[in-house]
């Protein structure tokens, strides 16, 4: 009897699983389909979006990969990918094995996320990247990680010909999200000057503001009942989708870390690496801080863009067991 397994999104968490299962499961279950079910035509390398949105860093086809050729070397029959978006998952029809993997997106849809299908996406990409070009003032909102890499990113193509503004919650960065009202609108790169008012009323103001401070799990097509309060998708320790039978969430829009399917287990160490531009970086290990040498090799040369095509061609696959 045929096995079917659809995976919904073909992003970190979804695209990997599909190389996995028609690499290592199908000589086992021969009979197994696997259909990848995406909007967007192209894989998004994202971990190198703070510098490949800055000119002539990164060429575009190095971060926006095709997805649908890295899947060309499997049987026919064992795959199929579809070009679409689900918009409603029917729980009583449990006749495939179903693994949503839809991950999420930025607050105010800061393209260093898919925004949907490729063309939408590399649209925003484009006009973002011709405002920061053009900008002699930004404000980045938001001092996470990614704000953190974008505003070195800046800083280090930039120098002080631009203004930079970073703005942070407490006194240092990436210690969380903060509040911050912006008067004249909600977008990304707007065009004209952008007034931001702070929480104490302060205002400033700049040619070009980046929000980085929000993450949106999308899960708007799943029922209620299996969300938490903030949407994501509720899993238990294997990943499975609470009081369901065949499905599965993985990634950024379950509500735990994406692991193997063997127990969850938080990581004991928090890691960090935080490139900052090509020769700066920062990073810590647990309480380790470490050299930002070590980390600038690892990390900030390339920001692992010579890696994308491989992983994208499910070339490498850490774990094998499936
Ligand atoms: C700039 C930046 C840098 C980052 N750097 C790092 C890093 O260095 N290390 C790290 O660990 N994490 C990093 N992250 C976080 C990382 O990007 C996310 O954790 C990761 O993308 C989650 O993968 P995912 O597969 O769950 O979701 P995503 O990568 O968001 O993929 C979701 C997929 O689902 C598709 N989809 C959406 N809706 C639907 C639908 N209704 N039906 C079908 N498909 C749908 C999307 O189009 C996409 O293909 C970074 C994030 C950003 C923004």
């Amino acid at each position: 009897m045929q096995k079917t397994v659809v995976i919904l999104g073909a992003g970190w968490a979804g695209l990997p699983l599909a190389h996995k299962l028609l690499k290592y499961t199908t000589p086992k279950v021969p009979k197994l389909k696997v259909i990848l079910v995406s909007p967007n035509s192209h894989f998004f390398w994202n971990v190198a979006a703070s510098r490949a949105i800055l000119p002539k860093q990164i060429p575009d086809d190095q971060v926006f990969i095709p997805i649908q050729p890295a899947f060309e070397r499997y049987a026919q029959e064992n795959f199929e990918f579809i070009l679409g978006r689900a918009e409603n998952v029917d729980l009583q029809a449990s006749t495939v094995t179903l693994v949503i993997a839809t991950g999420s997106r930025l607050a105010g849809n800061t393209p260093f996320k898919l925004l949907g299908s490729h063309e939408t996406t590399i649209t925003a990409w484009h006009k973002m990247r011709e405002q920061v070009e053009h900008a002699k003032s930004i404000i980045i909102s938001g001092a996470g990680p990614t704000g953190v890499e974008f505003a070195g990113e800046l800083a280090a193509l930039y120098g002080s010909s631009k203004t930079i503004t970073l703005i942070i919650s407490g006194d240092e960065p990436l210690e969380g999200a903060l509040a911050v009202r912006v008067t004249n609108t909600e977008e990304v790169a707007p065009a004209g000057p952008v007034e931001v008012t702070l929480t104490d009323g302060s205002t400033i103001k700049a040619d070009m503001y980046v929000p980085f401070h929000g993450a949106k799990v999308n899960s708007a097509f799943i029922p209620d009942e299996l969300l938490d309060p903030t949407g994501s998708i509720k899993v238990d320790k294997s990943l499975k989708v609470e009081n369901t039978r065949n499905l599965w969430a993985i990634g950024d829009v379950g509500n735990a870390e994406p692991k193997q399917l063997t127990p969850y287990r938080p990581m004991e160490k928090k890691m960090l690496f935080i490139a900052l531009g090509k020769k700066l970086a920062s990073g810590h290990i647990g309480s380790w801080r470490l050299f930002g040498l070590i980390v600038s090799y690892v990390k900030g040369r390339k920001l692992f863009v010579d890696t994308a095509e491989g992983y994208v061609q499910g070339k490498h696959l850490r774990h094998a067991a499936m």
